[in-house]
């Protein structure tokens, strides 16, 4: 396995500087999570893998959920899906609803929390129990089927939502939101509430680094030209306002969470992700930035 050492020696590396930043205190839950949990899986196209850590416990996936409910949403409306929401970077925080008022509504992309509040509505209206099928969805994409919901985090995140109950509403007033408010809001905490590792992580984003076909049973989960779609919106929208500077410095596709992970994808070579519950001033994972920033320096291989 070529990456091995290599990653072994990052993880260390990384692991014996100072752990800065700090975690998601807002739900309340998140600030439960020992601040040292570190773990990294990296998966590659030819089948091969690789975990170091705390690759093997589970966390709250939180803003990683919203390419799962994106990809469910594109494959029911195709490119209908975008008269609803946008494919530009906000440059913005995640849950920022400055913008809203111009756009009258229509959120910038998939991947703020307007855009996916708009596509937790679509799912509502298109699928007969959102919920489940979403979770099947998910599950249909790897092999390993242990992902589940977390009651207590949707409840912990629900109890202090004010700005996501804001976002919902002010958009509802446009026309963009098709359901009652609380029941999208409802769906919205809940597929945030996510449980996966980061080695089920690696193998459930495979289909993105594999032409949009699953690695376990290449089933076309999206076409290759939805699939490219996909990781472009990762490319210039997974980071919020940081989107810009992920890029720059790690030159990737790849959504962030504010659990502390962070998936990343080499198209046609791997999908790795990253797990560190510290978060820097634009809710990205401090190591999981860092790590993934040596990463590529090391290997000298990236989409650019
Ligand atoms: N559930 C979180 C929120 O709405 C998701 C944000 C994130 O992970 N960036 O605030």
């Amino acid at each position: 396995m070529k990456y091995k050492e290599l990653i072994t020696q990052i993880f260390e590396k990384v692991h014996s500087t100072e752990n800065q930043g700090e975690k998601a205190s807002y739900i309340p839950e998140l600030a439960k999570v020992a601040s040292e949990n570190f773990g990294v899986h990296i998966s590659t196209t030819d089948s091969e893998q690789f975990g170091f850590g705390d690759f093997q416990d589970k966390f709250s996936i939180q803003s990683i959920s919203k390419v799962f409910s994106l990809a469910l949403a594109y494959k029911l409306l195709g490119e209908d899906l975008w008269n609803r929401l946008g494919v530009e970077p906000s440059g913005t925080g995640f849950n920022s609803l400055v913008q809203l008022e111009n756009d009258k509504g229509i959120p910038r992309n998939p991947f703020i929390n307007a855009g996916a509040l708009v596509i937790a509505d679509i799912l509502l209206s298109h699928l007969e129990n959102p919920k489940e099928e979403l979770l099947a969805f998910i599950r249909s994409l790897s092999a390993n089927k242990d992902i589940n919901y977390s009651t207590k985090i949707a409840y912990s995140e629900k109890s202090v939502g004010y700005r996501n109950i804001a976002l919902c509403n002010f958009i509802k007033s446009f026309g963009n939101i098709e359901n009652e408010p609380d029941k999208v809001l409802d769906f919205y905490f809940d597929i945030c509430s996510l449980e996966s590792t980061c080695e089920q992580l690696s193998a459930q984003f495979s289909f993105l680094a594999n032409n949009g076909k699953t690695a376990h049973d290449n089933t076309q989960v999206l076409t290759i030209s939805q699939s490219k779609r996909i990781n472009a919106l990762m490319q210039t929208c997974g980071f919020y306002d940081e989107s810009g500077e992920f890029a720059f410095k790690v030159g990737l596709a790849g959504k962030s969470g504010v659990g502390g992970g962070i998936v990343a994808i080499h198209p046609n070579q791997y999908v790795i992700t990253v797990w560190s519950p510290k978060l820097n001033a634009k809710g990205n994972s401090y190591r999981g930035m860092q790590f993934l920033e040596a990463f590529t320096t090391a290997t000298q291989q990236s989409i650019f």
